[in-house]
């Protein structure tokens, strides 16, 4: 595999770029994303498979949506697993990663003895109207588990909060929304009823009880978990030397820096093995490894990495890491962009809108909040994603 710290310490000179990631753009639509995906894995020898995923009463019928799945040798040793899109708008960053990876690595990591498992464009229907959750308002990466006891879960203070993070009436506008929000969250924190990472964690940490609600973790797998358990529960179980699985995001942090998080659940095993892999490049900043509890991120139930993990037990190593590509940045001011961006897109979903050019406004807002357009932030994320991928998978 290539090597890329020469060309990450090269990045600094704008020529560099264009040379390094061709010009191929992120791809704008699911039907684009797949196709090129599947142009891509095809010549290494993958497997190729379609899942498709049932439309509901928000999707019209002649909409295809379908999560592609390409399968080389996944039954070696050692396993590399890459997701994508299990947030809708996030799709494009994670699908040119995968499809990077493919035209120009997989064949050399399959010859050192690597098997690979890519799982392509997880929410499907959340890239074609530009939504994180799914059709039916699940945040899929609350979702990703197959234990009751998951769905049960309680957050506190979600329900304490509810009323003033999900309000039952349309969304007047973004500004309205920003002024409410301002002085409710000024006032709250004046009477000491939360504190900064209680509103966190009662946002994003996920919640089962409230289908309309922010972070919805649904009720039960969602059909998108379904399929990927489908695939983890052939390949990632039993006796193995090395699991890397990587799921792409993009969202929290700062701007392009790698955050490679890790619950502290089972994927909390992979800590040591993937500090002593990264630690050439956690140095230059590129790449950083997230704890939790950091401001602006928060711990969360359901999600991918624990999911995979659990699966891997028996693996002698396993790292099951999410990889969130920063996109403006995680200071006080984001961090509140971010839940505004939330809370308004929730409500005008889930309630309507006064005016409908707010709905095509916040669309385009969560586009730039999750798929920037900007060149050299793109190809910042590409050079980084296969860094990762070429820094976990060394010998
Ligand atoms: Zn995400």
């Amino acid at each position: 595999m290539r090597k890329f710290e020469s060309i990450l310490s090269a990045m600094s000179s704008p020529d560099a770029r264009t040379t390094q990631t061709g010009d191929l753009h992120f791809p704008k639509n699911p039907s684009e994303a797949r196709e090129r995906f599947r142009r891509a894995a095809e010549p290494t020898g993958a497997k190729l498979s379609t899942r498709l995923l049932p439309s509901d009463k928000a999707s019209t019928p002649t909409e295809e949506l379908s999560i592609e799945i390409a399968e080389l040798d996944p039954g070696r040793e050692r396993l590399l697993v890459l997701t994508s899109g299990v947030h809708g708008p996030e799709t494009p960053a994670g699908s040119r990663i995968q499809e990077e990876f493919f035209l120009h690595h997989a064949r050399r990591l399959h010859e050192q003895g690597w098997g690979i498992l890519a799982i392509h464009g997880i929410n499907a229907w959340g890239f074609l109207h530009g939504r994180r959750n799914n059709s039916r308002n699940v945040n899929l990466n609350r979702n990703f588990s197959l234990d009751p006891a998951t769905f049960q879960t309680r957050n506190p203070g979600y329900e304490r909060l509810r009323d003033f993070l999900e309000p039952t009436t349309p969304l007047i506008s973004v500004e309205a929304e920003a002024l409410r929000l301002a002085s409710g969250i000024a006032w709250r924190l004046a009477r000491g009823e939360m504190s900064r990472s209680d509103l966190a964690i009662a946002a994003g940490m996920g919640q089962y009880q409230f289908p309309t609600g922010l972070s919805y973790g649904g009720s039960g797998p969602e059909p998108e978990t379904q399929i990927v358990a489908e695939f983890f529960q052939k390949h990632l179980v039993g006796e193995r030397d090395r699991v890397v699985a990587i799921d792409l995001h993009t969202g929290l942090g700062s701007r392009a820096c790698l955050h490679a998080i890790l619950s502290d659940g089972p994927s909390a095993r992979g800590m040591e093995p993937m500090r002593r892999r990264l630690a050439s490049v956690l140095k230059t900043g590129e790449i950083e490894i997230t704890p939790t509890d950091t401001a602006g991120f928060y711990k969360t139930t359901g999600d991918m990495n624990d999911f995979a993990a659990n699966f891997c037990r028996q693996a002698r190593e396993a790292i099951c890491v999410t990889a969130e590509f920063g996109t403006i940045g995680a200071d006080g001011l984001n961090q509140f962009r971010t839940l505004l961006m939330f809370i308004a897109e929730n409500r005008g979903h889930t309630r309507g809108y006064r005016r409908l050019a707010d709905a095509e406004r916040l669309k385009r807002l969560n586009r730039e909040l999750f798929d920037p357009q900007d060149r050299l932030w793109q190809d910042r994320v590409l050079l980084r994603g296969l860094t990762l991928i070429e820094k976990l998978t060394d010998n």
